[in-house]
C-alpha cells in the first residue's frame, strides 16, 4: 500500500469527521483478534468497525484501498520493510538484520533470530537524519529524547524516503490534540482512567506545611487566572498583603508572576517564587516593595530576608535595557540581594548537545572524551544549579526566608526551589513526596513542559533540558546520600521518559490552565496512576526513612559526576549486568519471603502442638475417670524421639473415648479442627509449603524471560515468589497472597503460577 497516499486520504476522512477524530482512535485499537463487532455487523477487512464510523466512510476506504492492513502485535502497520540493518555504535562490524514496522505510534525493529524487538515511540524521536547513500542501502539516523541513537540501513532509497517522510509527520504533531496520550489505551484492566489524577491536591500539599496559618493565607484572586494565567488557581500569600499590593505586584512582575509561597519550613522561614520585576533602570513599585516586606514579616525570627536572582549578574543587567531587571536594595527594605549565576535555556540546550556529541564519538580515546565533556560545560551547569539550591536550603535551614526568581520564574526558579525543598524536607525524598514536588513546583507553577520538551512543532529555541537537569541534580544528591531517598535511578529514568513520551496527560501543556482547558484528566491517563502499579520497581533498598531531616549537597568538583545511566543508557557493554540496587532489593525480597514462610510454619507447628496437648489432656481426664490408672509407660529417658512421641499420641487418641471429636468423625487429619488461629485444614499444608519458593533462580546468566523477551541492562528482572523463576516486567503483573505466607501480603507471581493458584481455589 502506498503509505503517503493512504495518509493523505486518511487525513481527508478525518477532516470530514468530528474534531475528536474517532476514526484514528479506532484504527489504533483495532486488533485482528477481536471477535465480536462492537455494534451491528459493520466490518472493514474482516475487522469490526466502531459504531461512530459511518458506512459511507467504511465503503469508501474499502474502495480506495483494496488491501487489508498488516498488523504487528495488535498495532496496525502503516509500512513494513524487510532486510533492514540496524547499526549499533558499538557493533558496527556485525549489524543485525531484521524487519522494520512503522505503526501509527511506534517504529518497531524485529530481529527474527534473537527475538529481540526495539520499540521506538514516535514521540520520543528528537530528530531524524537521512545520511548519504551507502553500498548496502540508505541509512536513516534516528536520535531520541531518551538518548537512544540508532541507524537503520534500508535497502531501497525510495522506501527509506517513505519512512523518513512519514516519521517527520508523525514524531512532532502540529496540534496538541494529536499527542499520543489522546490515543493511548493501557492493557485491559491495567488501571482506570481516573487513577492518579486525584493523587495530589495543591491545598493538601500546603496543609502538610500547616498553611494557611496566622501568617499565610489562600488568595482567591486567581480563581479564574486573572492575576496570572501561568500560576495555579490557588496561591498562598502573606496575610498582610492587601488586594492592591497583590494586583500591583503582579503588574510589576514579568508575565504577572507575583511573589507566592511555595514552601514553608518548620522554623517559619519560607521559599517564595516569582518572576523578575519590570524595574528597568529606575522604575519602582511601592506595592511590590510592600509585598516583599509583608513576606519578610511572616518570619519573625530575622529582620532581613534574601532575594535570590538565579541568573548571572550580566544577564540581569542586560534585561534592564528591556525594562526588566532586578530588585534595587536601596528601595526594598531589609532585603539582601544575591546573583547566583545559572545560565539560560539556550546555553543549557547547547551544552547538552555537546554532551551527546561527546558520547557519540566512535571509539573515542580517553582524552577525546574528557575534552568533549569538559567543553560541554554540563557538569559545571549541574554544579551551579546545586550551588544555588544549596544557598537557598542553607538560608531556610538557618531561619532566613528567601524569595527566588530568574527571568520569567519557570525554569531556573523551578529547578532551585524544588531542589532546595528536596534538601530540606525528607518528605520530598519519598516516591510520593517527589511526585508531589513535581506537581507543585513544576506543573502547578507553570514549567512549560510542552515547549521545553518539544512535544509539538514549536520554536526550536524554546526546547531546553531544564527538567532533565533537575533529575540529574536529584541523581547527584542520590549518589551522595544513597540512604536518604526512597526511590532509585530507574524511577528518575521512567519520569524522564514519560515527560517526553506524552503517553500520559500528566506533562502535556505548559501550565495548570492549559491542562484544564484540554480536559486532560478526563481524556487521558495519569502517569501517577501508571506508576502506582509499578512501585516495587522504584524502591531503593538502602533507604532509611528519617535518617536525617535535611541533607546537604557536596559541591566539591570531584563529587559532581557524569550520569552514564542517563546519557549513555542504551550503549551496550558499559553497564553492569545487574544494577547493584536490583540485586540488593531482590535478596531483601527473597529474605522477606522466607521469613514470612518460616513465621507461617512456626504458627502451624504451634497450633498442632497446642491441639495435641489439649487432646492429650482430654484423654488423660477421660482415662482417669473411666479407669483407675493409666498403663505404665517407658521411662522418659527412653522416649526422646519426636516420631515415637507423635505415634504414641496418635495411638492414645485412637484409643480415646467415643465422645472425642476425632472418634466421632472417623479419625483422620482431614477432620482435625484446630484452634481458631489457623482455620485451614491440615491437608492444605502441602499446598502451603509448595506455594513458597525456597530457592530463587540466580539472576546471573539469565538472558531471556520465558516469554522470550531478552533482558538488557535496564530491564528489571523479577522473581516469581511462588516458583522462584525469573520474569520480565510484562510477565509479572499479578500480585496475590500466598497460602504459605503468614502476613497475607500480596506478592508478585508469574502468570503460570497465578493460573495454577486460581485452579486450586475455585
Ligand atoms: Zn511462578
Ligand atoms: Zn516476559
Amino acid at each position: 500500500m502506498d503509505f503517503t497516499r493512504f495518509m493523505n486520504k486518511f487525513n481527508e476522512i478525518e477532516r470530514q469527521l468530528s474534531p475528536t477524530s474517532a476514526l484514528r482512535l479506532s484504527f489504533d485499537n483495532i486488533s485482528p483478534e477481536t471477535e465480536e463487532p462492537p455494534d451491528g455487523n459493520k466490518r472493514l477487512w474482516g475487522v469490526p468497525v466502531p459504531p461512530f464510523v459511518s458506512d459511507k466512510v467504511v465503503s469508501w476506504i474499502e474502495e480506495e484501498f483494496n488491501e487489508a492492513p498488516v498488523y504487528y502485535n495488535g498495532n496496525c502497520v502503516l509500512k513494513k520493510v524487510e532486510n533492514v540493518r540496524m547499526i549499533d555504535r558499538y557493533n558496527t562490524k556485525n549489524p543485525t538484520v531484521g524487519t522494520l514496522y512503522l505503526t501509527a505510534t511506534h517504529l518497531i525493529f524485529v530481529e527474527p533470530d534473537s527475538n529481540k524487538e526495539t520499540w521506538i515511540l514516535h514521540m520520543h524521536v528528537a530528530n531524524i537524519e537521512k545520511l548519504p547513500l551507502s553500498t548496502t542501502g540508505s541509512p536513516l539516523l534516528i536520535r531520541c529524547k531518551t538518548f537512544l541513537s540508532v541507524t537503520f540501513v534500508i535497502p531501497k532509497d525510495s522506501e527509506c524516503h517513505d519512512v523518513y517522510t512519514s516519521l517527520i509527520k508523525l514524531y512532532q504533531p502540529v496540534s496538541i490534540n494529536k499527542l499520543y496520550c489522546f490515543n493511548y489505551q493501557p492493557a485491559k484492566d491495567d488501571f482506570p482512567k481516573n487513577a492518579g489524577w486525584d493523587f495530589f491536591k495543591l491545598d493538601a500539599e500546603f496543609k502538610h506545611m500547616l498553611v494557611p496559618n496566622d501568617n499565610w493565607t489562600l488568595c482567591s484572586m486567581n480563581e479564574k487566572y486573572e492575576l496570572c494565567d501561568t500560576y495555579p488557581r490557588q496561591i498562598y500569600v502573606p496575610k498582610e498583603a492587601t488586594t492592591l499590593m497583590l494586583i500591583s505586584s503582579s503588574r510589576f512582575r514579568s508575565k504577572g508572576r507575583l511573589p507566592a509561597l511555595t514552601y514553608l519550613h518548620n522554623n517559619k522561614a519560607s521559599i517564595c517564587r516569582c518572576s523578575q520585576p519590570l524595574s528597568g533602570f529606575s522604575a519602582r513599585c511601592l506595592e511590590d516593595e510592600q509585598m516583599l516586606e509583608a513576606i519578610r514579616k511572616t518570619n519573625p525570627n530575622t529582620d532581613y530576608m534574601y532575594v535570590v536572582d538565579t541568573r548571572p549578574r550580566i544577564n540581569a543587567m542586560a534585561n534592564r535595557a528591556a525594562g526588566k531587571g532586578y530588585e534595587n536594595e536601596a528601595f526594598y527594605e531589609n532585603i539582601k540581594f544575591h546573583f547566583l549565576g545559572i545560565e539560560n535555556i539556550h546555553v543549557q540546550r547547547a551544552s547538552l548537545q555537546k554532551v551527546l556529541e561527546a558520547c557519540e564519538q566512535k571509539s573515542p580515546t580517553m582524552s577525546a572524551f574528557m575534552n568533549a565533556l569538559e567543553s560541554s560545560g554540563w557538569l559545571k551547569h549541574i554544579r551551579s544549579i546545586l550551588d544555588t539550591s544549596s544557598f537557598i536550603a542553607n538560608a531556610v535551614d538557618k531561619g532566613v526566608s528567601v524569595v527566588v526568581h530568574c527571568s520569567d520564574g519557570w525554569d531556573r526558579t523551578a529547578q532551585v526551589c524544588s531542589l532546595a525543598q528536596l534538601m530540606l524536607n525528607p518528605y520530598y525524598r519519598t516516591i510520593k513526596g517527589f511526585q508531589a514536588l513535581i506537581e507543585k513546583d513544576w506543573l502547578a507553577f507553570g514549567h512549560k513542559f510542552s515547549e521545553r520538551c518539544g512535544h509539538i512543532q514549536t520554536d526550536a529555541r524554546e526546547v531546553s533540558p531544564i527538567f532533565t537537569q533537575f533529575l540529574d541534580c536529584t541523581w547527584q544528591l542520590m549518589t551522595q546520600r544513597n540512604d536518604s531517598f526512597e526511590f532509585n535511578e530507574r524511577f528518575l529514568l521512567i519520569l524522564h521518559d514519560h515527560v517526553h513520551s506524552c503517553q500520559f496527560g500528566t506533562f502535556v501543556g505548559n501550565c495548570e490552565k492549559d491542562r484544564l482547558d484540554l480536559k486532560l484528566s478526563e481524556r487521558t491517563f495519569s502517569l501517577w496512576g501508571f506508576m502506582a502499579n509499578h512501585l516495587n520497581e522504584y524502591i531503593n533498598p538502602l533507604y532509611k526513612p528519617n535518617v536525617d531531616e535535611s541533607i546537604k549537597a557536596n559541591l566539591a568538583p570531584q563529587c559532581i559526576k557524569f550520569w552514564r545511566g542517563m546519557y549513555c543508557r542504551f550503549e551496550s557493554g558499559i553497564h553492569p549486568r545487574e544494577p547493584l540496587g536490583d540485586l540488593l532489593l531482590d535478596s531483601k525480597e527473597h529474605c522477606n519471603s522466607l521469613e514470612d514462610h518460616v513465621q507461617h510454619l512456626t504458627k502451624r507447628i504451634a497450633s498442632f502442638k497446642n491441639y495435641i496437648s489439649k487432646s492429650a489432656k482430654k484423654l488423660q481426664d477421660a482415662t482417669t475417670t473411666s479407669t483407675t490408672k493409666a498403663p505404665k509407660e517407658p521411662t522418659t529417658s527412653e522416649i526422646n524421639d519426636n516420631k515415637y512421641n507423635y505415634d504414641k499420641k496418635l495411638s492414645e487418641l485412637s484409643a480415646a473415648d467415643d465422645d472425642h471429636p476425632l472418634k466421632a468423625n472417623n479419625m483422620s487429619f482431614a477432620n482435625l479442627s484446630l484452634n481458631a488461629e489457623h482455620t485451614s485444614p491440615p491437608q492444605a499444608l502441602p499446598d502451603e509449603i509448595n506455594s513458597v519458593a525456597v530457592d530463587w533462580k540466580p539472576m546471573r546468566n539469565v538472558t531471556t524471560c520465558s516469554c522470550s523477551t531478552p533482558f538488557d541492562q535496564f530491564s528489571k528482572k523479577t522473581h516469581c515468589w511462588r516458583c522462584g523463576d525469573i520474569f520480565c516486567e510484562r510477565c509479572i503483573d499479578k500480585n496475590v497472597a500466598l497460602p504459605g505466607h503468614d502476613s497475607g501480603k500480596a506478592v508478585p507471581v508469574c502468570r503460570g503460577c497465578f493460573r495454577q493458584m486460581q485452579k486450586q481455589s475455585p
